[in-house]
């Protein structure tokens, strides 16, 4: 399985494929599969796409895969002809079975495997506003992986899990500030000896693992859509669903259209909106934003293989998205497909709203919606998730090593 290579996407050179990063500049990486088409092996959840995946082997228990299906009744309301939906989260009815319910349950198993692979065992350092925290928290407390977590103190109410409760390979370190903030004190942990950063948009088993969203579409759809709709803080999502269409277009299986990325940001915080649409970037704060998951200061955007790459290589579109917007978008989709989903796919949909409306999306082209988290209350009713308590609460990264340290001397004391 997942013969690849690892690629600067600007020199080409092929580099270490554990790499973020190559000598020449700024640039991504991408992996490049041996296998031209895609095989599906006879796996649960994600890893049946472990072909395209970088990764030699697989994490049982986890990597719950996302499900397309077309819609009818949202489909109806909006005059559309084709309007399929790509569901990330919990809701058993339709197949759908993520533990932390959003579509960061396809980066974290994968992540997590080839730390396992290279025998690496190092402490993992994830910052997050909470669903990727909650997603590296469900795989750890399956492998048992060390891992920190740096979460804003706002954001810790998302940071519930089902099944174990406590797991003691895991530190939750809450910080002052927003989600930038979180990203220096995690990125001055993982300079440590003893810890690895996750990489975020540089690391390609999140890209690739976001990528089999657009996999399993084509699969669901039996060809690429003409149109992918999605909510993005970083844009890492829409450079996966890119560089999956790559593949799937050379698979020679699924046609030769290259889905446009049309992507939604919640304003008043929308550097890549801002970007894209030539306006000035304001000083802002997520406190005003309708789901502050998307809160992002400074998107993988212009570096080569980046989100302005893929918007240009896909005729995209960026949209700003207001939160009144985005509420009366998400609350039309909750009645219309009747499940509770996520703040952040409620602008993906008023997005698309959007682009009817403009003539943008005609009635009969082929739309991707990708609904990138939903099925919280569907799952409480169910799992019975509880919350992870945190172990400490840092105003800088002084304080959070100090921690670190401390705790790390209690468990030697208490192994000897
Ligand atoms: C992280 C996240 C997004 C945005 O993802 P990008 O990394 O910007 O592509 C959208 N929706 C949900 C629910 C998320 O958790």
């Amino acid at each position: 399985m997942g013969d690849y290579i690892v690629k600067c996407v600007s020199c080409k050179a092929i580099q270490n494929p554990y790499a973020l990063s190559c000598d020449c500049g700024s640039s991504l990486l991408r992996s490049e599969y041996s296998e031209v088409q895609l095989n599906l092996m006879d796996l649960p959840g994600m890893w049946k796409y472990c072909p395209w995946l970088p990764v030699h082997g697989i994490i049982r228990g986890v990597g719950e895969g996302s499900v397309t299906y077309r819609s009818e009744a949202l489909s109806r309301e909006l005059g559309l002809k084709n309007l399929f939906i790509s569901f990330s989260g919990f809701w058993p009815e339709r197949g759908a079975l993520m533990k932390t319910c959003s579509f960061k349950d396809l980066e974290a198993p994968p992540t997590m495997q080839r730390l396992r692979e290279q025998n690496d065992v190092s402490t993992l350092v994830v910052a997050s506003a909470g669903n990727t925290a909650r997603a590296f928290a469900h795989v750890a407390s399956v492998t048992g992986q060390r891992l920190v977590l740096v979460v804003p103190e706002s954001s810790l109410h998302r940071l519930w899990i089902t099944g174990t409760t406590n797991p003691e390979n895991i530190s939750l370190i809450g910080s002052k500030g927003d989600y930038f903030d979180a990203i220096q004190i995690a990125d001055k942990i993982s300079a440590q000896e003893g810890f690895v950063p996750e990489g975020g948009a540089r690391n390609i088993a999140r890209r690739d693992g976001m990528g089999t969203v657009m996999l399993e579409a084509a699969l669901a759809i039996n060809g690429l859509p003409d149109h992918y709709f999605q909510a993005v803080g970083s844009g890492t999502g829409g450079i996966s669903a890119w560089e999956a269409s790559i593949r799937l277009i050379r698979d020679g299986r699924f046609g030769e259209n290259m889905p446009r990325l049309q992507l939604g940001q919640n304003l008043p915080n929308a550097p890549i909106y801002c970007a894209w649409a030539c306006e000035e970037l304001g000083a802002v704060a997520p406190e005003c934003m309708y789901d502050d998951v998307l809160f992002n200061r400074r998107p993988p955007y212009a570096m080569p293989g980046g989100v302005k790459d893929a918007l240009g290589a896909t005729g995209g579109q960026v949209y700003g998205i207001k939160n009144e917007e985005a509420h009366q978008a998400r609350k039309l989709f909750e009645s219309c497909e009747e499940i509770d989903i996520l703040g952040a796919p409620g602008i993906a949909i008023a997005s698309l709203i959007r682009a009817i409306e403009s003539g943008e999306v005609r009635p009969e082209d082929a739309v991707l919606l990708n609904i990138t988290g939903g099925g919280v209350s569907r799952l409480k009713e169910e799992l019975c998730p509880e919350m992870l308590k945190p172990d400490f609460v840092a105003s800088n990264y002084e304080e959070a090593l100090e921690f670190l340290g401390e705790r790390s001397s209690q468990n030697l004391n208490l192994k000897s």
